[in-house]
């Protein structure tokens, strides 16, 4: 079953003809059916995940990408939390410190990629070289535009030379941020999450979304694809994210590697 949407490549998406209240079949936040999804489908990313690690031979890049409050922490919590240690990164891109200023775009990106084996998901990415950037303006058009291409040709090399690149937008209403938001501001132990900043990001809304649309159109290919993730509901989106997951790593279906010993031929001296 289509749960989430995948964007197909050159295609354009009218992220207001996307629901971002979505559930598809399931009924709520309690339906049972929902959670056992998300338990079997948690329990086989783990599995799939471990022989990834144990092969050595080949890593994915998971590039997670939202407006402020749409779940990305959430997300790494509960769908990359459960996942072993071993093998597994997150890595968080902030606005560029001086040194990374100092050098091209990508470079920041492409130090923190996976090791052959390794899973590593980036909370924000190079993607913000043209989405933040363009949006508030950091750069000349003239800079910005070229990097569409740059773009799909670093993650065209990193998919040759054995990475698997997965990119995922969690998409949420503009009411649901202000919910969000708001919760943030009334809940003592929340409070800590509200930044002002954010307000500044939610005014330019509209043209986030035009800069996302755009994103999705120049740089969605058959070996890197987007999916947009109907997030308004999180245990939906929970779900979705994990079956992206699932999919992607059942296709690469790594194994364990043959070991090198026979076991019948070793003896555990006392
Ligand atoms: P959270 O708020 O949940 O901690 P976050 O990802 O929003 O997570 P912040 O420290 O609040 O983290 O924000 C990071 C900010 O850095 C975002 O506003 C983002 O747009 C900005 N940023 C990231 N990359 C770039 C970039 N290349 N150029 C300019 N700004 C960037
Ligand atoms: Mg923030």
């Amino acid at each position: 079953m289509k749960l989430a949407h995948r964007v197909e490549p050159g295609a354009t998406v009218q992220l207001a003809d996307l629901d971002p209240d979505a559930k598809a079949r399931f009924d709520g936040k309690d339906d049972a059916r929902a959670e056992k999804q998300l338990a079997a489908d948690l329990g086989r990313l783990g599995e799939l995940q471990e022989r990834l690690y144990s092969e050595q031979q080949r890593a994915v890049l998971v590039v997670l990408q939202a407006m402020d409050t749409a779940g990305k922490d959430g997300v790494l919590r509960k769908v990359v939390g459960p996942l072993d240690n071993r093998g597994v990164q997150v890595v968080s891109f902030k606005a560029p410190n001086a040194e990374e200023l100092a050098h091209d775009y990508l470079w920041r990106a492409h130090a923190r990629t996976p090791r052959r084996g390794d899973m590593t998901f980036f909370n924000r990415s190079h993607y913000e070289d043209v989405l933040v950037v363009r949006v508030l303006g950091l750069k000349p058009k003239a800079v910005w535009k070229k990097r569409f291409d740059h773009i799909v040709a670093f993650e065209r090399m990193l998919g040759d030379e054995g990475t698997r690149v997965v990119k995922i937008f969690l998409h949420i209403s503009k009411d649901e941020q202000k919910r969000r938001l708001e919760e943030r501001l009334d809940e003592p132990d929340k409070r800590w999450k509200f930044d002002v900043h954010d307000l500044e990001m939610r005014r330019r809304w509209d043209d986030f979304m035009a800069a996302y649309a755009e994103v999705f159109a120049r740089t969605s290919t058959a070996e890197a694809p987007w999916w947009v993730v109907l997030a308004n509901r999180k245990w939906y989106r929970d779900l979705c994210v994990a079956r992206i997951l699932v999919e992607l790593l059942e296709e690469m279906a790594p194994k364990y590697p043959a070991i090198a010993v026979d076991p019948k031929k070793v003896v555990i001296p006392d």
